[in-house]
Parts: C-alpha cells; sequence; structure tokens
C-alpha cells in the first residue's frame, strides 16, 4: 500500500503560501520605494539603481509563483484522486506480486515520496483530463510561459531584465500572475483574504501586536492602496472591478476596523461610488466588499471639494472624524 498520500487541501495550502511569499516580495519592494520617496525626493539615478539591485529578488519571486501554482494544481488533481500524481506507478510496484521477488507474499508499503510525480509540463493536461474544470486559451499560455521563464531562472542565467523599466514591468507581471492564477485556479476565495490571513499570521505582524497602534487590516489596507497605485487601470478593472480613475473614497468600515489613526488613513482611499449619477449614495469598498449608504454633503472644510461623508464626516479628508 502507498503510505503519506498527499492531503488535498494542504496542497493547495501550500501553493497559497508560495504565492504569498512571492507577492510579500513584490509589496515590499514597492512599499520601501515609498517610504523613501515619501521621506525625501530621490533622484532618478537612485531610483533606477534601486530597481536594477531588486532584480534578484524580483526573478525569485517570479519563480516561486510558479511553484505555487504547481502545488496547486497538484492539490485540485488530487481531490480527484492522489494516485492519478503518481508518474511511476507500474514501474515502482513491479515484483510485488512476483514469488521470487516478494516469496513469502508480504504486505508491501511504499511511501508516497519515493514515486515520481508527474512533470509540470504535463500537469495541465492531466488536471483538464481527469476533471470538469475549463481552463481558458489564456490561462494556458501564461502558464506555459511561467513555467518556461522558471525553468531559465532556476537553470540559466537568465538574459534581460536590466532596466528599471523592464524591471518595474516584471513586478506588475508577478502581481498579474498570481491574481489570475489565483481567479482561475480558487474561484471560491478571495485573494485579498488570503492576504489578510497571511499579514495577520506574519512575523512582523507578530512584533507590531507589542505596538497596539498598528493593527493587520492597517497593513491590508496600505497594501492595497499601494497594489492599486502601481497596477495599471486596466488590471484594477480587471481584478477590482473598478476604475482606479474614479474619484476614490476612505472606507468607514475599513477605517474602524483599521484601528489606525484616521489621518494616516487619509493616504488610503479605494472606496467608489457605486454609479456616477449625481447624488449617488451607495459606497463600495473592493477591499472589504462593504457597501455602505452615505450622505451627499459639502465637506465643512472649505479646501476639501469632496461631497461624500458618513456619520458625519468627510470620506475624502475625514474632517469630523474626531469627535471632542
Ligand atoms: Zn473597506
Ligand atoms: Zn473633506
Amino acid at each position: 500500500m502507498i503510505e503519506n498520500i498527499p492531503n488535498p487541501g494542504l496542497l493547495c495550502n501550500s501553493g497559497i503560501e508560495q504565492l504569498n511569499f512571492s507577492w510579500q516580495i513584490v509589496i515590499d519592494t514597492l512599499k520601501l520605494l515609498k517610504s523613501a520617496q515619501d521621506q525625501g525626493e530621490l533622484y532618478d539615478w537612485q531610483i533606477d539603481e534601486f530597481w536594477r539591485s531588486s532584480r534578484r529578488n524580483l526573478l525569485s519571486a517570479y519563480a516561486q509563483v510558479f511553484q505555487g501554482v504547481e502545488l496547486i494544481i497538484k492539490g485540485k488533481i488530487a481531490e480527484v484522486s492522489p494516485y492519478i500524481l503518481i508518474d511511476n506507478l507500474v514501474e515502482k510496484t513491479k515484483g510485488c506480486a512476483n514469488p521470487e521477488k516478494n516469496p513469502k507474499g508480504k504486505k508491501v508499503s511504499i511511501d508516497f515520496s519515493e514515486f515520481k510525480t508527474i512533470q509540470e509540463s504535463e500537469l495541465l493536461n492531466v488536471y483538464m483530463g481527469v476533471s470538469d474544470c475549463v481552463l481558458e486559451q489564456s490561462f494556458i499560455e501564461r502558464y506555459e510561459k511561467m513555467r518556461k521563464m522558471r525553468n531559465k531562472i532556476m537553470h540559466l542565467e537568465i538574459q534581460g531584465f536590466e532596466t528599471p523599466d523592464k524591471l518595474k514591468e516584471l513586478a506588475n507581471e508577478i502581481i498579474e500572475n498570481i491574481l489570475c492564477m489565483f481567479n482561475t485556479l480558487m474561484p471560491n476565495k478571495k485573494w485579498m483574504d488570503c492576504r489578510a490571513t497571511s499579514i495577520s499570521g506574519s512575523p512582523s505582524e507578530m512584533l507590531y501586536m507589542l505596538d497596539s497602534n498598528v493593527s493587520p487590516h492597517f497593513d491590508l489596507c496600505e497594501e492595497f492602496k499601494i497594489l492599486i497605485d502601481t497596477l495599471p487601470p486596466k488590471l484594477v478593472k480587471e481584478f477590482f472591478g473598478f476604475n482606479k480613475k474614479n474619484r476614490l473614497y476612505c472606507c468607514p468600515k475599513c477605517l474602524v476596523k483599521s484601528d489606525a489613526g484616521a489621518c494616516d488613513f487619509v493616504d488610503l482611499k479605494f472606496a467608489y461610488l457605486t454609479s456616477k449619477e449625481p447624488g449617488e449614495t451607495k459606497l463600495t469598498c473592493p477591499l472589504c466588499g462593504n457597501t455602505v449608504e452615505v450622505f451627499r454633503m459639502s465637506c465643512s472644510d472649505r479646501e476639501c471639494k469632496g461631497s461624500v461623508c458618513y456619520d458625519g464626516y468627510c470620506l475624502t479628508c475625514l474632517e469630523g472624524y474626531f469627535k471632542l
């Protein structure tokens, strides 16, 4: 018999962990640059050097996404049957029933890890062949591109990705690959929920717990804002369903959940009115998914052009949020 058969759920979770790992590398890169820029103006050459020195991290992150995807697909195949993952069953079990090799007809036990599992180039064929999943051509092409590039990164000295522009594109591509792969393979889960779980269990969060001013949700909001600012409008629309050129507001629910100083939160605007109708009062947050009823009136701060309020405060500048 085969022992230590992989658990489909654990395989998928390990895959998601790998995606989180890559995602974190990209987000940390973007955060680092942003915080340096917030502290003072950087020279162009400094920013260029910053991107060049992030090259290795980003290439590793790219490769890691593929490893994660591979594990998730293996988990999906294992949901049908983990035995399908075995590539050399006949070869490995040869002789089990042969009186010469197993004269007493003893019970055979083989550890799952001793088998060869199917190659990553065959994973999609097998997955589509044994399940009822439908994969779009664009997904299959993306998977193949990622697979080939992962092999180059791991086994060869990869050429290209030397210029800052190419490296910025690479960072975006990692994000896009993660979102695209995750949304297709895990249609019942939301990526930002996985991020919330990953952030609240991260080592840095364990240290921040000592500092009661920072909540994991605040970090999640910060990350989401950086993401929205970085991704091209087309991808923000595709993955998060809104036009980033629209006027954006603070989300009252995220504000409460973040338990953050409101002043910090002024920068974290990503909620939007559900239509362009004048007087629209429904505000949706792409991060927490809540839709709230807002009140339309001009902000009492004359400098602020906001006209979307909630519970007596302005969702553009947070004027009125601090009540004495
Ligand atoms: Zn929210
Ligand atoms: Zn205001």
